[in-house]
């Protein structure tokens, strides 16, 4: 390819979305420009979400384990918390990552260019830096803008004690109190940091459970224990309004639950996230959204505009990072000719919570909802030799099984390291394994592993470390 036939290709945004299929689209010999408001690639989930909330995950864990290890004869003393540098430390791990990224980024010879940018029309983008406008022209872009917090009408409120999952991620301090609206991935991931470093923490959930996405049996185990970690978990329970009190936010409850207190240190909002698609200029184009506001593509990543494709959080559920990069591959081949689609079996869903709660493929739930006939087979954790070597015997590993082909049509996994066992799981689902290869394929004795094995004899009636059998879904 000669550089006059190279496409010239913008992606605007940097997060794992949009640096996948810049690298990839630079790979296939195409000319690229990646824009993104940030000084390095990274993105929401390098700068202040996936990375740095794992960061402190960690570190949480780290804590929760020396509080467990007193059972087990070995006593350390409490923690003793120095905020900046931890601060510090988690601000390490984003700048590693992230600088790694640009370094990625021009030894593949990709312009990046650090501003807004904002569409002309189905060629031009035009972006603004530090007041400074350039106009990029191009045959073709890939929109990978992500998503914002969405913080309803009634909870705004200008104040620093009320936070975002980005401004949480600050941990500016560790309130004494700190009330979570929204019981989903992020409330319970930075519950358990707050949590673990020393805050009260309520959560308030507005339908029947945590984790709504999840089928109910995976929960439980984590529900039963952050019951104990945290102070309240209100469930069909609604924040109604907020307002600032003398050093406190003052909360409104309605539904079942009423706390003792209503005054908060801080507040989190964490009630889900909305695709930014505002102030792009998409209306310059003829890229349409769908009713729900995500950019409507087709299997190939295309919008309706034929030069502009669109990826990750901002074309639809499920917002997830790794979900974004591979469709950003797809889009870039797409680009390049390639006659390729995004159809995943399975799109892994990590919770990285203590224990973690993980899930590929179909859910019971959604098996009951459409009316799919399916096998359940479930091994308890407390039947799980290392698990129990691990002090961690709370959890399960659960198949979903078609019963007229035996083939695993989901995957779900709760405890300890979960969302490193998703691995197996994704290979599983995506290679339409039958649940006699997962009960055939010698796992290594004692692993965590084993009990995607076991499971899977369970199905067949014989798991030589339980007695129970599958239940019927
Ligand atoms: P979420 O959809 O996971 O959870 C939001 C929760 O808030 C839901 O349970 C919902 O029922 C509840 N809710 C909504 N309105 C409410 C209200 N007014 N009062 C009380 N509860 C209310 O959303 P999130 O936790 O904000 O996270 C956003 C997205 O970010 C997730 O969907 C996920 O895709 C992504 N994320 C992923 C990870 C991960 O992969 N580990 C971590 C964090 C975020």
């Amino acid at each position: 390819m000669t550089s006059e036939d190279r496409p010239r290709v913008v992606v605007l945004g940097a997060g794992p979305g949009g640096y996948a299929a810049a690298f990839q689209a630079a790979d296939l010999g195409m000319d690229v420009t990646l824009v993104d408001d940030a000084p390095q690639p990274g993105g929401v989930c390098l700068y202040r979400g996936c990375i740095p909330s794992k960061a402190l995950l960690h570190v949480a864990s780290l804590i929760q384990e020396t509080r467990a290890s007193s059972e087990w004869g070995v006593s350390f003393g409490e923690p003793k918390l120095d905020l900046p540098k931890l601060r510090d430390w988690k601000q390490g791990v984003v700048d590693k990552l992230t600088r790694g990224l640009g370094q990625i980024a021009r030894g593949r010879h990709v312009t990046y260019m650090q501003g807004r940018g904002y569409f002309e029309g189905p060629n031009r983008l035009r972006v603004r830096s530090d007041g400074e406008i350039s106009e990029v022209e191009f045959d073709y872009a890939i929109v990978a803008t992500g998503s914002l917090s969405a913080i309803p009408q009634v909870l705004r409120l200008d104040s620093p004690r009320v936070m975002d999952s980005e401004a949480a991620l600050e941990l500016e301090d560790v309130p004494e109190t700190l009330l979570i609206v929204g019981g989903g991935y992020i409330g319970l991931e930075l519950g358990t940091v707050y949590s673990a470093l020393g805050s009260q923490v309520t959560v308030v959930e507005m339908t029947n459970g945590l984790l709504p996405g999840a089928d109910r049996d995976l929960v439980e185990p984590l529900q039963r224990r952050l019951k104990r970690e945290f102070r309240d978990i209100f469930l069909n329970t609604r924040v109604s309004a907020l307002e600032e009190v003398e050093g406190a936010i003052r909360a409104t409850f309605q539904g079942e639950g009423e706390p003792d207190n209503h005054d908060f240190s801080r507040v989190l909002i964490a009630v889900g996230r909305t695709p930014n698609t505002q102030r792009l200029g998409l209306e310059n184009t003829q890229v349409r959204l769908d009713e729900r506001g995500f950019i409507r593509v087709d299997g190939a990543r295309r919008t309706d505009e034929p030069s502009i494709f669109a990826i990750g959080d901002v074309t639809g559920e499920p917002m997830l990072a790794h979900k974004a990069t591979h469709e950003g591959r797809v889009a870039a081949e797409a680009i390049a000719g390639m006659p390729v689609a995004s159809e995943p079996a399975g799109i892994p869903a990590v919770v990285f919570t203590d224990p973690e709660v993980a899930w590929c493929g179909l859910t019971e739930a959604q098996a009951i909802d459409r009316g799919i006939d399916v096998a359940v087979s479930r091994f308890p954790w407390a039947a799980s030799g290392r698990a129990t070597t691990m002090g961690t015997r709370e959890g399960l590993t659960k198949l979903v099984i078609e019963p007229s082909t035996e083939r695993v049509l989901g995957i779900g996994i709760t405890g300890h390291g979960a969302g490193e066992l998703m691995g197996e799981a994704v290979m599983a689902i995506e290679m339409g394994v039958r649940v006699s290869d997962l009960h055939l394929a010698v796992h290594a004795h004692p692993t965590l592993a084993e009990t995607l094995m076991e499971a899977a004899s369970l199905y067949f009636g014989h798991s030589p470390h339980y007695l129970g059998r599958q239940t019927r879904g």
